[in-house]
């Protein structure tokens, strides 16, 4: 290969260049019918009765956590491996994350260990589905109404997937995507809620849009200037140029997922022959996105990985690793609290390590990650 190979890439064909093009010559770049159509369409796909679609996923996740009410003394039990922003925004609330741990297999939250660090401040429960597989949501519902908590879905890795045959979106009683470009579908940035609970999205339209009871169109078609701030909102809104790019996305949503999982077959099937890596399980009730493929080191090898890391570059190969534990950041160790270790979470992080994929992925390059990474294993050991 004369190219780098890189960890995760966007599909942008010329239909979806059309689509921004035709969007851009339109008469509304923002607040228009697009912004609409797109949340219908997202919504449509997940099963759920509405999408607010926002400029990003982190936007996304303050959205909800803010509509929902999330504010300070109250609590809300996030995985320990995930990415930062689902509790960050619960930070920027003046709320408490708090870490649960993840199953060694999977690197899903562990629902035993979500029921162990409900207190009465909890609120919430926000599960994410890591590398695009969904968490066990029949059990974490169970626990989630026993104690009368909100049960949220962080899916920005996991948009086109499903759980005993339900769509992402229809699992929890919000979802959260994301648009970034490595993610399932791309608007370059972008992100959306969606929910069946009216009320809730409703105020969430209005916290995006500085909060602002009613939208541009429609003071516009009912013929006034009057607007009056309700909420201290945020101005989170997407563009209808965005918008117009996820809809022409929207459209091959499925193709890229199943591309996904083709390659990440071709990873199981080589890392299977193979005693000094594991893949992380699939489970046998979901269909997976394929957002991330993670293998684990064989635990004495977890100090190679470093070395790993560059050996696979040298050789034109972006490794990754997602994530450290989210309370071991220099941020959150420096908070005047402690987090409770996650036993779990800290010993698998050591031994993590992300492949390479998206949609375009070719058969040809998915092969030759395999050799090259295990070639720059051969330099550390013998299989
Ligand atoms: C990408 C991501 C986010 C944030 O999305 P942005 O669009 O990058 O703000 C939140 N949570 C998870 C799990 C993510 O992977």
């Amino acid at each position: 290969m004369a190219h780098t190979i890189p960890g995760g890439r966007q599909e942008v064909v010329a239909e979806d260049i059309q689509a921004v093009a035709a969007a851009l010559s339109s008469d509304w770049l923002t607040t228009g019918p697009k912004v609409a159509e797109f949340e219908s369409c997202v919504a449509a796909i997940t099963d759920a009765r509405h999408g607010v679609a926002v400029c990003n996923g982190t936007a996304a996740l303050h959205t909800l956590y803010a509509a929902f009410g999330l504010s300070q003394g109250d609590e809300v039990i996030v995985p320990a491996i995930t990415f930062a922003a689902t509790s960050n925004a619960a930070l920027y609330l003046g709320a408490r994350p708090v870490f649960a741990d993840v199953t060694p297999e999977t690197l899903l939250v562990d629902p035993r260990d979500v029921e162990k660090k409900i207190t009465r401040a909890t609120k919430a429960i926000v599960a994410v589905d890591y590398a695009g597989q969904p968490c066990d949501y029949s059990e974490l519902r169970k626990i989630a109404d026993n104690h009368g908590l909100a049960l949220f879905s962080d899916a920005c890795h996991s948009l086109g997937a499903s759980y005993q045959n339900r769509p992402v979106g229809s699992l929890a009683d919000a979802t959260v995507f994301s648009f970034h470009p490595v993610k399932p579908i791309t608007t370059g940035e972008g992100g959306m809620v969606v929910t069946n609970d009216t009320a809730l999205a409703d105020r969430m339209r209005k916290f995006r849009n500085h909060g602002i009871g009613t939208e541009f169109r429609e003071r516009e078609s009912q013929g006034t200037w009057d607007y009056s701030v309700e909420m201290l909102g945020f101005n989170y809104r997407l563009s209808d140029v965005h918008s117009a790019l996820g809809l022409s996305q929207l459209s091959r949503l499925e193709s890229m997922v199943a591309r996904r999982n083709r390659i990440a077959s071709k990873y199981r099937a080589a890392m299977q022959e193979d005693t000094r890596v594991t893949s992380l399980s699939e489970l046998e009730d979901r269909t997976h996105g394929y957002h991330l493929f993670v293998v684990r080191l064989r635990t004495d090898l977890a100090p190679i990985r470093r070395g790993l890391f560059a050996a696979a570059k040298e050789r034109g190969i972006r490794l990754n690793v997602h994530y450290l534990p989210v309370y071991q950041h220099p941020y959150y160790q420096n908070l005047p609290r402690e987090f409770p270790p996650c036993a779990v979470a800290e010993s698998v992080y050591s031994e993590l390590i992300s492949l390479p994929i998206y949609p375009t992925l070719t058969d040809a390059e998915a092969e030759y990650v395999i050799e090259e990474f295990k070639a720059a294993l051969n330099q550390f050991t013998k299989s």
